[in-house]
């Protein structure tokens, strides 16, 4: 409704991911034509500044997209003239009341529509829920509230913050954000299946031999390391990101693109997974190593960790969906920092062809053979399949080749950023790519009883060097499951 008015309140303002992702995102909202008529952005957190101040410390952050560059600084100033700031307590009602009669005056009489975005530690998520829905929230338009991970750090802090936030806010109005589903080409994960006739009839253990979701970072936690120690790279990657996109790729086709319609697919591919067990489970943790004259640091070399730290810094693990489509194919998954590269990519191993007449070509590695499509989706987002195909000429020989579609050659746009996506989906009350909390409470089942026993046992990680690909027990993990990890194959890049 063009007469209705759009509050912003980004609570938290004062800190790195307000600063870095979400002031960015809204931005870019705003010169897209994405933002009502009327909006207005508040900052909130206990820093005192002023709203200059504010503006001061975003506008560093805010640029504009290559084909908006014209008039940039117009738009940047056009957009800091609807940015506030209301400084006050995360567990004050009045300090919230405050807000609200500021957040008022610039919705001018109209109906009111209210987004609250918590980029807050957890610990006061429900205060905030609290004092925004019982001080702030709108009285006659809609009031929203984001939430960003960790929800909890298994099943039942996961439950208790669930049941905290419920008792101010509705399901319908907590949008738990997973950043990874506002990624182009996790989006695209649904077109590619359920809209081109050639996928989906592949789709299913009869076809395919096991799945790789693979994240991996080329630095490790440089000083910053506190938050992530509490937590480690199993809840910090694979519980949220890495099976989010398991469920999606694996989930039944939904009845429709609604949002409680694809939620409740998710919700039951995941029901089906089996809980994950130590023995499909290797742990690592990155130390020191010299190269090039350089010396990377080891995670416990971080002062912002403990030195005795066994929190995992890698993790493999082989994942098992107990239904019609997927018995008995791995879906594993490996994730870690201080690798030998950056890139989040899902892999697709499909079977060999049976009686394939030209086996001999290729000596006796059958690996080398079967068709492998890649989904790369970050940085370099890319979409290949591996065929085998004849080495032009009067001989017979036969080689790898990949049909590409390399998104920076096909496509000239700048892939807006996953928050801009999950920001607009909020504004817009299309829930889709937002995690409903009977999703969470399946995603937390799978991994809890591995995440307590890895605790109470005090399992040590295997250490592997700053800048390898991680721990040999990987590469174990796999074989076990007749798995070849894709990523370590010499010619598995575009
Ligand atoms: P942050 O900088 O540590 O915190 C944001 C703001 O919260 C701070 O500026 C501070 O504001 C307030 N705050 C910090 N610690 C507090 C405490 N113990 N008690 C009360 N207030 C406190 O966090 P962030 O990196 O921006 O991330 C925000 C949220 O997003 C966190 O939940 C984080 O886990 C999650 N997240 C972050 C990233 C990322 O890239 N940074 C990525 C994914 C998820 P005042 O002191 O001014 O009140």
């Amino acid at each position: 409704n063009g007469e209705s008015s759009l509050s912003i309140t980004v609570v938290g303002a004062s800190g790195d991911l307000a600063k870095k992702k979400i002031f960015p995102a809204l931005f870019a909202l705003f010169y897209e034509g994405c933002l009502p008529k009327h909006f207005t952005i508040f900052g909130y957190a206990r820093s005192k500044m002023t709203d200059e101040e504010l503006r001061k410390m975003i506008s560093g952050t805010l640029t504009c997209r290559i084909d908006q560059r014209e008039n940039c600084e117009d738009k940047i100033d056009n957009f800091l003239k609807k940015c506030f700031y209301h400084a006050g307590q995360y567990n004050s009602e009045a300090d919230f009341k405050q807000l609200d009669a500021k957040l008022k005056t610039h919705e001018g009489g109209r109906v009111a529509n209210r987004l609250f975005y918590l980029s807050i530690p957890p610990n006061i998520f429900i205060d905030v829920a609290r004092c925004a829905s019982s001080s702030a929230s709108s009285e006659q338009g809609w009031t929203r509230v984001i939430v960003e991970k960790p929800f909890g750090r298994d099943s039942a802090s996961s439950a208790e913050l669930t049941k905290g936030l419920k008792q101010f806010l509705a399901e319908e109005q907590i949008y738990r954000i997973d950043h990874y589903l506002g990624k182009e080409l996790v989006e695209n994960l649904s077109v590619l299946r359920f809209s081109n006739l050639v996928f989906e009839p592949l789709w299913s253990r009869q076809y395919i031999r096991n799945v790789q979701f693979l994240f991996s970072e080329d630095f490790g936690t440089e000083g910053r390391g506190g938050y992530f120690d509490g937590y480690g790279i199993i809840r910090d990657i694979m519980q949220n990101h890495l099976l989010q996109m398991l469920a999606i790729f694996a989930m039944e086709p939904p009845v429709s693109l609604d949002a409680e319609d694809i939620r409740n697919e998710k919700v039951k591919v995941l029901r089906s997974m089996r809980t994950l067990n130590l023995e499909d489970v290797v742990i690592g943790q990155y130390k020191s190593h010299v190269r090039g004259g350089v010396r990377y640091p080891g995670y416990t070399d971080d002062k912002t960790v403990p030195p005795n730290s066994i929190t995992p810094t890698f993790a493999a693990a082989a994942l098992f969906i107990d239904n019609a489509r997927w018995d008995g194919v791995p879906f594993l998954m490996k994730a870690g920092k201080a690798l030998n590269n950056r890139r989040t990519e899902i892999r697709v191993q499909f079977r060999h062809v049976p009686g394939n007449l030209y086996k001999r070509s290729f000596g006796t590695d059958l690996d080398q053979a079967t068709n492998e499509l890649v989904i790369r989706v970050q940085p370099d987002e890319a979409i290949y399949l591996k065929i085998n195909n004849k080495i032009p000429g009067l001989g017979m020989r036969l080689d790898r080749s990949n049909l590409n579609l390399l998104y920076a050659d096909r496509y000239s746009r700048e892939i807006p950023d996953a928050y801009e996506r999950l920001l607009l989906d909020a504004i817009e009350g299309e829930r889709r790519l937002f995690i409903r909390s009977d999703e969470l409470d399946a995603a937390w089942a799978i991994f809890t009883p591995l995440l307590q026993e890895l605790e109470t046992r005090r399992v040590s990680p295997e250490l592997y060097p700053y800048g390898s690909r991680g721990p040999v027990g990987a590469h174990y993990l796999a074989a076990k499951y007749n798995v070849r990890w894709g990523d370590l194959n010499v010619e598995s890049q575009v």
